[in-house]
């Protein structure tokens, strides 16, 4: 028996966590009624705690983890030119996929009327978030001010170019920073060690972040909204099983289904803990299974999980049509385009952290002219729709590094098919 158990990979223990934390949440919510036993001593001590303590270490995790292996992985890219044209490949396809993700809800929002005959007076509370960026500030934002304060606010964007420059450098005068290589080296060597640690506890942080989220969560808020939720739903689907398996297969001819085998555990754990950004460990160590290089990986995710965000996408694209349609605003071509322009525009500079799209969509809703009360409309549900975008946004993010790799000469085919086991690190030129 325990043998047996411990036969059962790291995947499947996150799914079954999964699973049961999903089951023992219903349970609570429909059959327990003592409040103290369900609200104080469950949902706001034990599985607030093993939750966000499992999404606390991962947090933990991602600064030097990130830092360390940009550097490693682009000082082993000898040629400059080589990471200049990852960078730009890698760059290009998340914003072409996020656009593809915005067009299809728009679509979808236009073809299934989410919001056509939904009162929106009335329903509409204000809401208070809002965000403003420009282009440039976005591209001003992406230098730090001070790299060790980006660091240590864990900005993305600046620490993942000052990683790119160390790197690039430490590439460059090879002897003479030999010591320095050696411990950003080993100091990647740790960090990774430390994720497999951490990874284990996996499992039971995901249980504890199901239970308390479908704990407390009542299927009658959702309603109201049904359509716009199934609607998002359904763009989420066309993306993740639909865009993404053909574009795998039209710029590599890999079978996707090996890619979902593996990858289901990254899905499932970003969609429990709602932020892309804490899944960045996990999904660098799942690539890795998948037979990925470290260099190319070690930029590519970071960095999507950043700018690229094409489950948010969706929403937003939705969420416009949603509002439009409740309001009866007609939306032409051009206002359609500016959706499409600054909700690409939107996931770029904002770190993926749960409920991050709904701050960036006052940007989309503002470049149409739609009333931001609407946000607060859909602010109820938004939670639930948050987990399945983030999966959905993570899942672009490895599709698009497969994509770069495989380019790249920098992924082993006999481990992604599965005929060999992952072993050592694989380098590119
Ligand atoms: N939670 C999402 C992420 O981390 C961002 C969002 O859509 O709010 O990717």
């Amino acid at each position: 028996m325990l043998t047996k158990l411990k036969s059962i990979s790291l995947g499947n223990w996150i799914l079954i966590g999964m699973i049961l934390g999903l089951i023992v949440g219903l349970i609570l919510n429909f059959y327990v009624t003592n409040p103290y036993i369900k609200n104080i001593v469950l949902m706001d001590n034990v599985f607030y705690l093993g939750g966000n303590l499992f999404i606390k270490l991962m947090k933990m995790l991602v600064v030097p983890l990130v830092f360390f292996s940009i550097v490693v992985g682009v000082a082993s890219i000898s040629d400059v030119r080589t990471i200049g044209s990852i960078g730009g490949t890698t760059i290009l396809i998340y914003l072409i996929t996020t656009a593809i993700a915005v067009t299809i809800a728009l679509m979808l929002g236009i073809y299934l009327q989410p919001g056509a005959g939904l009162q929106m007076t009335g329903l509409a509370e204000a809401s208070n978030v809002t965000v403003n960026q420009t282009m440039p500030d976005t591209i001003l934002g992406m230098i730090p001010d001070n790299p060790f304060s980006s660091l240590a606010s864990g900005d993305m964007l600046p620490v993942i170019i000052f990683g790119l420059l160390i790197g690039i450098i430490l590439a460059k005068l090879r002897e003479e920073t030999e010591t320095f290589n050696k411990i950003f080296t080993e100091g990647n060597r740790i960090m990774m060690e430390m994720t497999s640690i951490v990874m284990k506890f996996a499992p039971i942080g995901v249980f504890c972040l199901m239970a308390k989220t479908f704990g407390g969560l009542g299927i009658e808020g959702i309603m109201p909204l049904a359509k716009y939720f199934v609607c998002v739903l359904i763009g989420l689907a066309i993306q993740a099983f639909l865009v993404y398996p053909t574009l795998l297969v039209i710029f590599t001819r890999l079978n996707p289904i090996n890619f979902f085998k593996r990858f289901i555990p990254v899905m499932f754990f970003a969609f429990s803990s709602s932020t892309s950004n804490a899944t960045i460990p996990l999904n660098l160590d799942k690539l890795s299974e998948m037979g990925v290089s470290r260099d190319v990986s070690s930029f590519t995710i970071p960095l999507g999980a950043t700018i690229n965000m094409d489950g948010t996408a969706i929403m937003q694209g939705v969420a416009v049509m949603f509002a439009a349609q409740a309001y009866g605003i007609d939306l032409g071509t051009s206002a359609l385009l500016t959706v499409i322009f600054t909700a690409v525009m939107a996931s770029i500079g904002t770190a993926g952290v749960p409920s991050v799209g709904l701050v960036t969509l006052t940007m989309v809703f503002n470049s149409v002219g739609l009333p931001i009360q609407a946000i607060g409309v859909i602010f109820g549900i938004d939670h639930l729709l948050d987990m399945f975008r983030t999966a959905v946004n993570v899942t672009g993010d490895a599709i698009c590094t497969i994509i770069v790799s495989f380019r790249n000469k920098a992924i082993d085919l006999d481990i992604y098919n599965g005929k060999k086991q992952p072993k050592k690190e694989i380098h590119i030129m």
